[in-house]
């Protein structure tokens, strides 16, 4: 495993990164660095924008009106975003933060809101799922920053569902009780992989119908017990990146 340096601060930034760039900071993250981290002239941090790598970069004196960083070695290349859509039933505030910044921990590429007939979550704040996803990967390291997808109604997401693409759903109703023997019988596909997560009420009769019904399609369970969301988010996540996915090696 790559030699991580997790004891500088790391910080998301949207400009580019190349050697003596400045960065203008937003009022936001001026004000966190200064008067949260009370980081003085100098101090030195960890940017990354997703595209250009990871770099070393320092806080310019605080003379000039606006806060800004000045960049100046590159401490890791950009890396190539995996491709595992995680695609999940809305849940109600905390639960979805957790959720939303385990996914991205555990590796997917891309978040996938999916509203299904016992969706509990009223509106999807897209805001506070972007900022999850950039704080997950601000601590773990990540630089290939996942994108979170508009939401869809399951029936649309299945109806334009790519049919290469190998779907895992989770479903306590699932025959075969080892997920593990699930999984591995697919080994051999080489399919590129998506997992969905159900609701707390769990999926409708009509839509396991047609989640089965996709051409591609694995019904697992997650064991004998009725698991939160957000803990079987985290278990699927688990099983499929080290049954199937890049934790392999
Ligand atoms: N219908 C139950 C389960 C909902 S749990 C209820 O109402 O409590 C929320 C989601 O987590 C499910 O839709 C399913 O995708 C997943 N899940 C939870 N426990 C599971 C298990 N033992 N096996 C497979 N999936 C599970």
């Amino acid at each position: 495993m790559a030699r991580y340096d997790f004891t500088t601060r790391r910080l998301f930034v949207e400009g580019p990164l190349a050697a003596a760039a400045r960065i203008d900071l937003p009022p936001s993250q001026a004000h966190y660095l200064r008067n949260v981290l009370r980081l003085s002239d100098g101090a030195e941090l960890l940017v990354f924008n997703g595209r250009d790598g990871e770099w070393r970069a320092a806080l310019e004196a605080s003379g000039r009106k606006q806060t800004g960083l000045i960049v100046h070695t590159q401490t890791r290349a950009q890396e190539r975003p995996g491709d595992l859509h995680y695609l999940f039933a809305p849940l109600k505030h905390a639960r979805l933060d957790y959720m939303v910044q385990k996914a991205v921990e555990m590796g997917a590429s891309r978040l996938q809101p999916v509203l299904t007939r016992h969706t509990q979550a009223e509106r999807l704040n897209a805001g506070r799922m972007q900022s999850n996803v950039i704080e997950a990967a601000e601590q773990c390291g990540i630089l290939a920053v996942p994108e979170v997808a508009a939401p869809l109604k399951l029936e649309a997401a299945l109806a334009a569902w790519p049919a290469e693409r190998l779907l895992i759903f989770c479903d306590e109703e699932a025959p075969v009780r080892d997920p593990l023997l699930a999984l591995t019988a697919a080994a051999q596909t080489h399919a590129p992989l998506a997992v969905l997560v159900g609701p707390e009420g769990g999926f409708d009769a009509g839509e396991r119908a047609a989640l089965l019904a996709l051409p591609q399609v694995m019904q697992i369970s997650l064991g004998p017990r009725i698991l939160r969301a957000d803990t079987a988010a985290v278990a699927v996540l688990a099983l499929v990146q080290a049954a199937l996915g890049d934790w392999r090696g």
